[in-house]
């Protein structure tokens, strides 16, 4: 009863998050009433100059090497002259404090000198009086702005650039609190291949890839090794992660683009591959040390690498390039048509998270009771997930074994 409450409660919240939004959105998108208030017209100069903010993913650090169509690879790499053509106050803030004094020299004449400057004047100023300054200062800033800041910049959000990803994600959520309510009712389950087909054709091929869930673990650890600009996606991260501990891991079986992908790669139910006790402990050992050496590779590297090496990305947005990326993404195909989502169960990092919340005792999820070893559910279980009487923790609920009628399978409160 308390979770059916919950369920409502959340998926009211996650409608008033998504007509909020979508108002904001609206206004931001009609100059006329974007001129009523000062701040959203400055907003709104901020979209309608790039195109990637339109649909942006947001917050990848690599935007460069990002080819997600919802990304800002569409930016070009900013110039020391770009930013002297239209200085602004934010521009000069975020310059570390260790160049203050610079700060306040260009401040000064970012009003009237170099307002107005055309390219050609511009060079001719940066070759000399500048150039010193353009060649430490704001070409780094360059590199800074497609890296991670640094600990001691002053964190700013773009909030507004991050709306329409909200608007997804509360749409998403809210679905995913549907699915939850209606969870034990027959006809939900029919509608999870086409809720799947959906999100690999929208977030998938629609908005390449992003929000990309590997972006999502990258940020995450980035955010708690200090780059408190990247917080965005480790929230969304982070209200997946509840609301798996609460509903299950509906998110897996049901809403996920990767996730889709592979399940409709998947080509090979009869032989069964790698749905046995041992393999699938090897799986999960695959997962754990993956999971371990993504984190190192992250936290040392401090920037967002995934991306560069995302197959999935390279898939949904048809541009793999090099001998790597072709590698890769023949692996995830091949390894997809044979196995049952290979990469959810060796690899993804956050399916390797949401694992470890079904161990938490509140956690809901799929479980046995009274169960006698027919074994008949087995066959309906893709992911290998049932043995000795018990479903383990890479469970996706999907419900299949469901099929099964076994009066042993507890689906989810
Ligand atoms: S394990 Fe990862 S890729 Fe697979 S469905 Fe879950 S989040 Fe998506
Ligand atoms: S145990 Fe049932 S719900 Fe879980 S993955 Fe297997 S078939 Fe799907």
């Amino acid at each position: 009863m308390i979770r059916k409450i919950l369920q409502w409660i959340v998926f009211c919240v996650f409608l008033g998050t998504l007509v909020f939004f979508s108002i904001k959105q609206y206004r931001i998108s009609h100059p006329e009433e974007v001129k009523a208030t000062s701040e959203i017209s400055n907003s709104q100069q901020d979209t309608t100059n790039s195109s990637c903010i339109e649909q942006s993913c947001g917050s990848c650090p690599s935007k460069e090497n990002c080819t997600g169509k919802g990304s800002n690879a569409s930016i070009p790499p900013s110039t020391g002259k770009e930013e002297f053509k239209a200085p602004s106050g934010d521009e000069f803030s975020e310059v570390s404090s260790t160049e203050t004094e610079k700060k306040e020299e260009f401040k000064e004449g970012s009003n009237d000198e170099f307002q107005d400057a055309s390219g050609s004047e511009f060079q001719e100023v940066s070759n000399d009086e500048f150039q010193e300054v353009s060649n430490d200062e704001f070409q780094n800033r360059a590199d800074v702005t497609n890296a991670v800041p640094a600990k001691t910049e002053k964190v700013k959000i773009d909030w507004v650039k991050y709306y329409p990803t909200f608007i997804r994600f509360s749409i998403l959520f809210m679905l995913l609190a549907i699915i939850s309510i209606f969870y034990h009712t027959k006809w939900i389950h029919y509608f999870r291949y086409p809720i799947l087909l959906g999100s690999l054709v929208y977030f998938g091929f629609i908005l390449g890839g992003c929000p990309c869930i590997l972006v999502m673990f990258n940020d995450m650890l980035l955010l708690f090794s200090g780059k408190l600009s990247l917080v965005v996606y480790p929230i969304i991260l982070l209200i997946i992660i509840i609301m798996t501990i609460l509903f299950g891991k509906i998110w897996c079986g049901w809403l996920c683009h990767f996730g889709a992908l592979q399940e409709f790669l998947f080509r090979n139910p009869r032989m069964q591959l790698l749905r046995s006790k041992i393999a699938q402990k090897v799986l999960h050992i695959i997962q754990r040390a993956t999971f371990i050496a993504f984190g190192i590779w992250i936290l040392v590297a401090q920037i967002n690498i995934v991306c560069t090496y995302d197959p999935f990305v390279k898939i949904f947005t048809l541009s793999a390039s090099g001998w790597l990326a072709y590698l890769l993404v023949g692996i995830l195909i091949l390894s997809s048509v044979l196995i049952y989502r290979p990469f959810c169960r060796a690899i993804c990092p956050v399916g390797m998270l949401l694992n470890l919340t079904t161990k938490l005792p509140f956690a809901n999820k799929i479980v046995l009771d009274g169960c006698t070893e027919c074994k008949k559910c087995h066959k309906y279980c893709k992911m290998g997930s049932i043995h000795d009487k018990k479903v383990d923790m890479a469970c996706i609920a999907c419900g299949e074994c469901n099929q099964s009628k076994c009066e042993g399978i507890k689906l989810m409160s």
